[in-house]
């Protein structure tokens, strides 16, 4: 359908021709942005049920030259469009690698996991296995404190190729999470034939799960999906602490959200890990 889109601009729509226009304009500034060096990485704090950090997810950043910090929710889907996911990616997951290689010799930060998001298109490439291998090798990062978060919408096409790539890539180790977990097509036949070693509960369901029973059923199953299948289970986006009561209730043992920590800089999860080991 996203393709169709392209070739079916037939008569004149202004709304549509400035969407057009935006897009192309977003292209380029986002190649700009590749060769200037203008993406760097946040850090948000994954904690464990004592709130001790066990980890971080990466979270892509944009400054842009004149419109300030630029969302990854922005500009990802234009970036898979154009498959500049492809090199973004890779210069994401080579800080993850250069960073895990660092905190190796730290004994403070040595078990922190780090959790990097992978695009669909970026995954399924086909030098995807190859250049990450590459980067583990060059960097001598540690390979099991590398956890990849994937989504539901991967597994729509080519399912062989990300279960291929998936246990290649466990043999250096690196384990899988299923990320944004519920909010897609329903994909339970592939999730038993998946080697993931985690279930994310999605954001949209933790906002309401205290008010909304739809949602507190969907986390549950979550949870006990996640069990039965032998997995772990993280909550994310977890603002307050009812929110994470609850969720601990219903069985999950792992949470980010701002309760715990809003995406910063390195410095600041350095920082806080340290705070916490002084106690
Ligand atoms: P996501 O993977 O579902 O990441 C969670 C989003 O929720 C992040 O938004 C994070 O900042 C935000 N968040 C964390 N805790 C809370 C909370 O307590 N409350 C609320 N309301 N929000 C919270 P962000 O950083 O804007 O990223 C948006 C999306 O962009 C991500 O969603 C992910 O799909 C994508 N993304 C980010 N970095 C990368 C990357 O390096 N590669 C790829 N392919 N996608 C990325
Ligand atoms: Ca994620
Ligand atoms: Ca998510
Ligand atoms: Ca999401």
């Amino acid at each position: 359908a996203k393709n169709a889109g392209r070739n079916t601009v037939r008569f004149y729509d202004p709304e549509l021709h400035r969407a057009v226009e935006a897009r192309f304009e977003l292209e380029s500034e986002l190649r700009h942005a590749l060769d200037q060096d203008a993406f760097s990485v946040h850090y948000q704090p994954q904690v464990d049920t004592s709130g001790a950090v066990i980890g971080a997810e990466i979270l892509l950043r944009w400054k842009h030259a004149s419109r300030g910090m630029i969302s990854p929710a922005e500009f990802i889907p234009v970036a898979e469009q154009t498959g500049l996911i492809v090199p973004i990616g890779r210069k994401v997951l080579r800080a993850a690698c250069e960073q895990l290689a660092a905190w190796k010799h730290q004994p403070a930060f040595r078990d922190l996991t780090l959790s990097v998001n992978v695009s669909a298109r970026q995954f399924r490439h086909k030098y995807f296995v190859r250049d990450l291998a590459q980067t583990l090798e060059a960097t001598g990062a540690p390979g099991h404190r590398l956890k990849l978060e994937l989504t539901e919408s991967m597994l729509l096409e080519n399912v062989e190729t990300v279960i291929a790539h998936i246990e290649e890539l466990r043999s250096f180790g690196i384990e899988f999470s299923l990320d944004d977990f519920g909010t897609g097509y329903s994909s339970l036949a592939y999730l038993k034939r998946l080697p993931l070693a985690q279930l994310k509960i999605d954001q949209s369901f933790v906002r309401d799960v205290l008010d909304d029973p739809n949602d507190a059923a969907i986390a549950q199953m979550v949870v006990n999906l996640a069990h039965t299948l032998d997995l772990d289970v993280i909550a994310e986006g977890v603002e307050n602490d009812q929110q994470r009561a609850f969720l601990f209730g219903l069985g999950c043992r792992h949470f980010q959200g701002y309760l715990y920590g809003h995406p910063d800089t390195l410095a600041e999860l350095e920082a806080l890990v340290l705070r916490q080991n002084d106690n």
